[in-house]
């Protein structure tokens, strides 16, 4: 590992001081605190040698330094990817023609979808399961290639079982994906918990500011996680074919997106932690608001969701009466988020996500409480009138 801080040194630093130390430039007099943003698409041969980075598409040194820090933070080897469904796609792609791949009902819906759009096409077969029901995912696992698990969820924070689930996945022998947006490293390493690959969205909290579209995945380091099935859980093999079908598939990921999303990996620990205040904070406060007919908390991280009463209109309205609360989809940034998630089936119609960021809490608060307060009073049990109907459309 470049920088101030060898492999070992790193393991004995706390996360928040990993987030701001790994991935410099190798220390000397006159030498840049920070990485160079390395924009070359083309480099130089090496006389008979074969060089270290030939062409961007396959390796540039671009990537390596937010490589580095992701892969010190979660304990394995990173891979960046153009975006977060590139980096789900390459892990999909890991599985045979005919195989079969275990997925929550509630993943995340472009994961979902594309699942789905591979096993219409034949490719392969996808038991979908309740990820909160422990049992059974382990009773689908026998026979499988790839498990997919994602917790908490998005958007329904359901919360899985890992430690459990991942020691099922290697008992059996199934390769296992966890998509470890939500907890980031910082509250969840799902490595050291059994599991094969790690993926991120770093579009999301890891990058930060909602400015970087970036994706990742991490696998075990090489010899730290030898196998029951060949292959299943080799963390060099997967490695190496993750790396191949990014080159080969052009998952590759701009230059100066890994450059913004380390830049905002130096601020995750502090960002992390009061965005995760706020929405502790929050979620009791909303527990309370008459308009509040559930909270979805899972305990821990930034993330909530509330159901509404009075249904998709009720939602809806709320969503478009908050000011400081921007009304957008995605997540992860340091401005609060909120939005209703229509668009797939096992989500209730009434239910607004909420992304909870870095702002004050005591304003956070004001601006949700009167756009609740607003609905309380129109008395939204039932359709309420003078509310807008929701685009049904997306
Ligand atoms: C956003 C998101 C993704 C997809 O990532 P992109 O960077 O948008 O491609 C995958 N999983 C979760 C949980 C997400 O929130």
């Amino acid at each position: 590992m470049a920088g101030h801080t060898t492999d070992g040194a790193a393991r004995s630093l706390a996360a928040a001081t990993r987030c701001v130390a790994l991935g410099r430039p190798e220390p000397g007099p006159g030498a840049p605190v920070n990485p160079p943003i390395t924009l070359s698409s083309t480099f130089l041969h090496d006389g008979a040698r074969e060089a270290e980075f030939a062409y961007v598409r396959e390796d540039t040194p671009a990537w390596r330094p937010f490589e580095e820090a992701l892969g010190g933070l979660e304990g394995g080897r990173a891979l960046a990817f153009g975006s977060g469904m590139a980096a789900a796609a390459a892990a999909i792609s890991l599985v045979p023609v005919g195989g079969v791949v275990v997925a929550p009902r509630s993943a995340y819906m472009g994961v979902l979808s594309l699942l789905r759009d591979g096993a219409a096409a034949g490719l392969y077969t996808v038991r979908e399961v309740d990820p909160t029901d422990t049992a059974a995912v382990v009773a689908a696992l026998p026979g499988a290639d790839l498990v997919w698990l994602e917790s908490p969820s998005n958007p329904l924070l359901d919360v899985a079982d890992l430690p459990a689930l991942l020691t099922a996945s290697r008992e059996q022998g199934v390769t296992s994906v966890v998509d470890n947006t939500f907890s980031t490293p910082l509250l969840s390493r799902p490595l050291e918990l059994g599991a094969d690959i790690v993926m991120h969205s770093a579009t999301k909290y890891l990058a930060g500011h909602s400015d970087v579209l970036l994706g990742a995945l991490v696998t075990a380091s090489p010899g730290e996680n030898a196998g029951v099935r060949e292959g299943a859980h080799d963390g060099a093999g997967l490695h190496e074919r993750l790396a191949h079908h990014r080159h080969l598939h052009g998952a590759a990921p701009g230059a100066l997106e890994t450059w913004l999303a380390l830049r905002g990996l130096r601020t995750l620990a502090v960002r992390f932690e009061r965005a995760c205040a706020n929405a502790a904070d929050l979620a009791g406060r909303l527990q309370g608001h008459p308009a509040v007919e559930r909270v979805r908390y899972p305990g821990q991280g930034a993330m909530l969701a509330i159901e509404v009463r009075g249904g998709a209109a009720a939602a809806e309205s709320v969503c478009a009466t908050t000011t400081l609360w921007a009304h957008a989809t995605s997540l992860g940034g340091v401005e609060s988020l909120i939005e209703r998630r229509r668009r797939y089936d096992v989500v209730p119609d009434s239910l607004v996500r909420l992304s909870v960021g870095i702002e004050d809490v005591d304003d956070l608060w004001a601006d949700l409480e009167a756009a609740l307060d607003r609905l309380a009073s129109l008395g939204a049990s039932d359709a309420p009138g003078g509310l807008p109907a929701p685009d049904e459309r997306t």
